[in-house]
């Protein structure tokens, strides 16, 4: 604190305090908290069903960004001055703030990155290329996002491993004996979505976990569905990596995390050379950093990972116990909902669901329905969802998927269903 800076209260208006419950969020005050969801889009108030893409953001959360630029703004961990010192403080905090919201043990396990896509990157590049040898195989899901296939592809073709996929059912589940036969003594690492994107399934990754650790299998898990909806406890898990991304949380795009075990990270090489992941540099020899800033290097997104701690904050208070029970409330009221509209066929009725609805109306195309839906100021999403394996699986070239966050209410829903009724008057006489 300087002359000058607000104290927190004074900054942060963000509304009402203390723990929600599901009932507070099924009456929307929440919302109140959102100046996004106040807006107009083709002169209907905005509906928006497309968190699973990003969430929006909370007054805190844009209220952290704005008192970091107003009262704080400085490069971090090079500058004896005040305000550096200050950017430091709000961009370490942050850090033991992100390992308090996974549960993890140390805040050096906690590297800021990009997103999820960078962490697995990361991952890939580094304990990957350094580890993997010609005929080790990685193994995912059927279900996984882009971000968790191509990087092990990029680097089946580098060292020559091998990628193994563990089929998924109608239902859009995995089957733990398929799973487990797929492990061998040649399996290297185990990388799976905790929630899939495009299907909404939950995969049983504790049990994941247990199984492939019992052969020495490091797994790295794609949390970017799941941080922000339910409780994520990293040590519970008993995972070795966890990669989030902070615009699915209500936080800024262009910031995430990679959890990682200290003793893996400490093991890996770096992942991009230049400054602050450096100990000592001559032109013959450089000493890197110790973890976590051996891979952070260069200027990191600092007010992100500010405005990522707002969010953990936010969800803190907002209370996950009261955050899952309405999700689920949405993700039932939605199901039943849709699937009672004539020619609508669900892709992903996996029996343990995140809020994610994906569907297909017969007689148009998703990028019809979103359209149109849009005119009504509807946002779902329409496409592949960055999962082409999955559209391939159920045999379709994109689905419609409207997602579900703590601001929505079952009457966006009943919205949802009314627009589909009109689609179906275009496409579907
Ligand atoms: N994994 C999953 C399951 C996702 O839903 C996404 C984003 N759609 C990603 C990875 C990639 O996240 P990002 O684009 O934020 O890096």
């Amino acid at each position: 604190m300087y002359q000058g800076e607000p104290t927190l209260k004074q900054a942060d208006q963000s509304g009402p305090r203390g723990c929600n419950t599901a009932a507070a969020l099924a009456g929307g005050r929440i919302r109140e908290q959102f100046p996004i969801l106040a807006i107009t889009v083709h002169g209907k108030p905005l509906i928006y069903m497309d968190s699973a893409a990003t969430t929006q953001k909370p007054q805190r959360v844009i209220d952290a960004v704005t008192r970091h630029f107003t009262h704080r703004c400085s490069n971090v961990h090079r500058g004896v001055h005040k305000l550096s010192q200050l950017a430091t403080e709000s961009y370490e905090s942050a850090r033991e703030t992100v390992r308090r919201g996974i549960g993890a043990a140390e805040s050096q396990e906690i590297i800021f990155t990009r997103g999820t896509t960078e962490a697995i990157n990361l991952v890939a590049q580094t304990y990957g290329r350094q580890r993997f040898a010609p005929g080790d195989e990685v193994l995912i899901t059927a279900m996984e996002h882009h971000s968790n296939i191509v990087p092990w592809q990029m680097l089946r073709d580098e060292k020559k491993i091998v990628l193994k996929v563990v089929p998924i059912n109608d239902r859009g589940e995995i089957d733990l004996n398929d799973y487990e036969a797929l492990l061998t003594d040649r399996t290297r690492m185990v990388a799976v979505a905790l929630i899939s994107n495009a299907l909404g399934t939950v995969n049983p990754v504790k049990e994941m976990v247990k199984l492939a650790h019992a052969r020495n299998i490091p797994v790295l898990v794609d949390g970017a569905q799941a941080v922000g909806h339910d409780v994520v406890d990293v040590q519970d898990l008993d995972c070795d990596f966890f990669a989030l991304s902070g615009h699915k949380m209500y936080a800024p795009s262009g910031i995430g995390a990679l959890y990682g075990r200290a003793d893996l990270l400490n093991e890996m090489p770096p992942y991009q050379g230049g400054g602050d992941m450096i100990a000592t540099v001559t032109f013959d020899k450089t000493v890197y950093n110790g973890i976590p800033h051996r891979f952070e290097a260069g200027t990191p997104n600092i007010v992100g990972a500010i405005g990522m701690a707002a969010a953990f904050d936010f969800l803190q208070e907002t209370c996950f116990e009261a955050i899952t029970a309405h999700e689920h409330d949405l993700l039932q009221y939605a199901t039943e909902q849709v699937s009672a509209v004539p020619g609508v066929r669900l892709i992903g009725t996996a029996r343990k669901k995140a809020a994610v609805l994906s569907f297909m109306l017969e007689g148009a195309h998703p990028h019809d329905v979103g359209t149109i839906l849009d005119l009504d100021g509807i946002a779902v999403r329409a496409g592949h969802h960055c999962a082409q394996p999955v559209m391939d699986r159920f045999g379709v070239p994109a689905t419609v998927r409207a997602s579900f966050a703590v601001y929505n209410l079952r009457s966006d829903i009943d919205e949802l269903v009314q627009g589909l009724h009109k689609v179906r008057e275009v496409f579907c006489k």
